[in-house]
């Protein structure tokens, strides 16, 4: 239920209605925007709670039930975009941020060459898995806790924040110590014991879209993240899986424009994991801009024939410079700036 308040309403006012959702045994989340306040009442039974039980109180303006699964995320409880703040990169405003770097830290030469690349040609924010969550158990599964150090010392070195994947409950702490943003991926978008710890650590984080999930199961799991008071959330579209198999997975481009609608937080496009092979990352990352986006996850590798993981997909040096310049070109086509 989504209580709205009277534009001016008083401090002591949102508090009657936060003290009274309390009394009924409801958890409540406060949006202090701009123009308005906003209550969401939380919980399972709200669903045959009258709405005068909230319309009568001092200050409230209108009370409404959001029938949809997810409440946090949605347009209803918040109407202005988020904007998610690491250090001093803004994901969700009028600048689009591009985050680049290679799918797996392999080493601390092929990390310092990585950052290097991508920060010239324009990335914001240096990606590098140390967790790996691979398909097979015999597949390089990352450096791990000796990737995180090292993680941590390019991140140093080029003053670039640095996203990498948590794949376990128990290592949240551990690896929001080396990363500004943490990375929930497609195998764990539902993972709801990793979700909440995520949450409870208040991390900036990317939460990729499982490959067989819907727009609406994605953005309930990020109520998870929300419900622990974990604001600083971005959704990741990273393909989904259809009959087609001449790429990875199929880019939902429309998924872009749907959540846009449906939510306020902030939506970037992984071209490399959909489409699978170099050649066809820059037309989806251009189309990704094109349809919305609020920024790009690429793998770049500094020497993909040399790389453990995902080399087909992986952009050159030069690729990816070259794919800059055009992102460049379709974002002022639609009001914005790289
Ligand atoms: C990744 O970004 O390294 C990754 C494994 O992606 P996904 O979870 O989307 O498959
Ligand atoms: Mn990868």
């Amino acid at each position: 239920m989504i209580v709205e308040m009277r534009a001016g309403t008083t401090v002591e006012e949102i508090d009657g209605v936060v003290q009274r959702a309390k009394s009924l045994g409801l958890s409540v989340q406060l949006n202090l925007g701009t123009s308005k306040a906003v209550v969401a009442i939380l919980g399972n039974n709200t669903g045959s709670l009258p709405t005068d039980v909230f319309a009568v109180l001092p200050g409230v303006e209108s009370v409404t039930r959001i029938m949809k699964p997810y409440k946090l995320a949605s347009r209803e409880f918040k109407s202005e975009d988020s904007k998610v703040e690491v250090g001093d990169v803004a994901i969700g405003g009028k600048q689009i941020v591009v985050m680049a770097g290679p799918c797996a830290v392999e080493s601390e030469e092929q990390m310092m060459a990585a950052a290097e690349i991508v920060k010239k040609a324009g990335a914001r924010v240096l990606r590098g898995g140390a967790f790996k969550p691979r398909t097979s158990p015999f597949s390089f599964q990352g450096l791990e806790e000796e990737g995180l150090k090292l993680l941590a010392r390019v991140r140093k070195q080029f003053a670039m924040p640095v996203v990498t994947e948590v794949v376990d409950n128990h290592e949240v702490a551990l690896v929001a110590g080396s990363a500004d943003i943490l990375q929930v991926g497609a195998r764990n978008m539902q993972n709801f014991t990793l979700l909440t710890e995520v949450g409870k650590s208040q991390s900036p984080v990317i939460l990729k879209r499982g490959f067989a999930c819907t727009v609406t199961e994605w953005l309930t799991a990020a109520d998870y993240l929300l419900a622990e008071g974990n604001q600083r959330v971005i959704l990741c579209e990273r393909g989904i899986r259809t009959f087609e198999t001449s790429t990875r997975f199929s880019m939902d481009i429309s998924s872009i424009p749907v959540i846009k609608r449906a939510s306020h937080l902030p939506v970037i496009v992984d071209p490399s994991h959909a489409a699978g092979h170099y050649s066809l990352v820059p037309a989806i990352a251009r189309a990704a801009i094109a349809a919305g986006a609020d920024g790009l996850l690429i793998e770049v590798h500094p020497n993909p024939k040399e790389a453990l993981v995902d080399g087909l997909q992986s952009l050159t040096p030069s690729d990816f410079v070259r794919l800059m310049g055009e992102l460049r070109t379709i974002a002022r086509a639609v009001g914005r700036d790289i």
